[in-house]
């Protein structure tokens, strides 16, 4: 370790860091705009100029490697001319857009000019003008004027992304960011330089304009998208998602997301398709109904059946809660031993940074949570060939459209009964006796299990009716009493949709079950007493950043992210 002095505070640090990163491992801020904690170090901004004793010129801390007995200052008078002098260099050419820019409020240039500039500028000069409206890829825009060239992107797509398109030409003002003739940037990481540009010259062809920044709520979530379960904020005004942005977790996905995950795992979410609550069959049609309709009506038909008669398919997509307390209300109470779950494996559709082909959440829970055959005979293939052959009369599907599969949707209807929990109209919507309209991972609390054996929590990012409904006294979670008690989910349509583990306990009682799950962290603290992998777990420990299962701990590495 080398003794290195920041600011009079004396602190021992790894001498393999740079004096910016053993200052940022200290809680100590050195501004900057182009280094990046994963990026190569450019030194091009010099922002993060600090004094170093015994050195004559100031330097740049992110390439300034830290010495046994260096004593650094970081506010100076002469840093802070120097960032003062920084700022005013930026600023000459940056057009007046913050009223008008989606950055603004999270933008390192707006912030760093309350902090360190001299608050006038002494240009009266006209700036330089540049396009405004560039399109580097289908999914990224490029305001130039705006551009500060940190070229904190041209790094992340040469080193990160792997696809080196973007680049500079021109000379001092003229400088302007570019891709390559002939080349777009249009990789499946491309978004990720919308967060990393510290101003806002690069933004989302899906967001951009549609809420500023502090009209929003973010929620510490999960992606739904594969099964890394990237850690993500989601962004929402007036309970609907309006962005999904990466949440840094060195363990799973460092500071990135895939493109899929940001744009796919939430228009559904949106959607006016989504089912307005549960559904009954009758006379061929599928009606609206009451919830305790619903249950009673699902409780009276599945008693119809012996044991044996009746099969489970649990789902990937719904929490380790969602899956616990359906194998166990179809164990418990129904007798059932059919029980399984379809998986959704997309062949090589991964990569060596954070895409996987299995394009569920939650396999791993599923299964550790007991959505599993106990032997091979009574799996997914001895279901289907047991509605073919008869056997198999009724089925209890969990949120997952199973009939989207034609061969399935073709055994399908064999069946007596068919019950599902959906989120929206589907290809086994349209097949089933009884729907029960389930809450979407965005509205509900729970855990899944990423594909290393990370047991990680999603959190209730919008509110449906039933939390609503929650303020009149129905079971609410401390997590939900204190999103409605900060106003957190705002104005906005709720949907009729419950969480799957609330609906198969409701359906349990409605057979006799004793287990009656209040919030899903009852339902977790059960889990963590029956299931040895989750021994000695809480919400609170698995925390934001997620804990590895008890068997997987020892084998568990960090994700190889450069
Ligand atoms: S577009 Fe943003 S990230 Fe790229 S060089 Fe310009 S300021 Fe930096
Ligand atoms: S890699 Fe998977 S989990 Fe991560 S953002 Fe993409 S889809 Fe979501």
């Amino acid at each position: 370790m080398a003794k290195l002095t920041i600011d009079e505070r004396v602190l021992d640090v790894d001498p393999q860091l740079t004096v910016i990163q053993a200052a940022a491992a200290n809680g100590i801020e050195i501004p900057h705009f182009c280094w990046h904690p994963k990026l190569s170090v450019a030194g091009n901004c010099r922002m993060c100029l600090v004094e170093v004793e015994k050195m004559p010129k100031l330097a740049i801390a992110c390439a300034t490697q830290v010495a046994e007995g260096m004593v650094v200052r970081t506010k100076s008078d002469r840093v802070i001319k120097a960032r003062n002098a920084v700022m005013e260099f930026l600023l000459i050419n940056h057009p007046l857009d913050c009223p008008i820019c989606d950055e603004a409020g999270e933008c390192k240039l707006q912030d760093y000019a309350y902090k360190y500039s001299i608050g006038y500028s002494r240009f009266d000069e006209d700036k330089v003008h540049k396009p405004k409206r560039v399109e580097l890829g289908p999914r990224v825009l490029l305001d130039v004027e705006r551009c500060i060239m940190c070229s904190r992107c041209v790094r992340f797509a040469d080193e990160v992304a792997r696809q080196p398109v973007l680049t500079f030409t021109q000379r001092g003002t003229h400088v302007v960011l570019t891709t390559f003739p002939e080349t777009q940037l249009d990789n499946r990481y491309s978004m990720n330089v919308v967060e990393i540009c510290p101003v806002g010259a690069l933004t989302s062809r899906d967001f951009r304009f549609k809420s500023r920044v502090w009209e929003m709520s973010s929620t510490d979530t999960i992606c739904a998208g594969c099964s890394r379960g990237c850690n993500m904020n989601m962004w929402v005004r007036n309970n609907e998602i309006l962005r999904l942005t990466p949440r840094h977790n060195e363990d799973v996905n460092s500071y990135w997301m895939c493109d899929d995950g940001r744009l796919k795992t939430f228009p559904w979410v949106n959607s006016p398709r989504r089912l307005s609550g549960p559904l009954v069959r009758k006379d061929g049609q599928l009606l609206e109904t009451g919830w305790d309709e619903a249950i009673a009506k699902a409780a009276t038909d599945l008693r119809l059946f012996r044991k044996g008669e009746v099969a489970a398919i649990g789902s990937p997509f719904a929490t380790n809660e969602d899956n616990y307390a359906f194998q166990k209300v179809m164990r418990e109470n129904l007798g059932v031993k059919f029980l399984d779950f379809v998986e959704h494996i997309v062949d090589g559709d991964e990569d060596d940074l954070l895409i996987r082909a299995d394009k569920t959440p939650n396999a791993r829970g599923a299964r550790a949570v007991g959505v599993r055959p106990a032997s091979p005979s009574e799996g997914l293939p001895a279901i289907l060939k047991g509605i073919s052959g008869g056997s198999i009369k009724a089925l209890y599907v969990l949120e997952d459209n199973i009939a989207s599969d034609p061969k399935i949707r073709e055994v399908l209807t064999n069946l007596d009964l068919l019950i599902v929990h959906a989120h929206e109209r589907n290809e086994t919507t349209e097949m089933a006796d009884v729907v029960f309209s389930a809450s979407t991972y965005a509205e509900k609390h729970g855990t899944f299990v990423n594909f290393q054996g990370r047991v990680q929590r999603i959190r209730a990012a919008i509110a449906t009716l039933e939390q609503d409904r929650a303020l009149d006294g129905f079971a609410m979670s401390r997590w939900d009493k204190f999103a409605s008690q900060n106003d957190k989910w705002g104005k906005g349509p709720r949907r009729d949709a419950r969480p799957s583990w609330r609906i198969v306990t409701a359906l349990g009682a409605a057979l006799g079950a004793k287990a009656k799950f209040q919030t899903s962290e009852d339902v977790f603290r059960e889990i963590t007493e029956r299931v040895p992998e989750f021994k000695g777990l809480t919400f609170m420990s698995v925390g934001i950043r997620g804990h590895m299962l008890a068997a997987r701990q020892a084998a568990a590495k960090p994700v190889s992210v450069t």
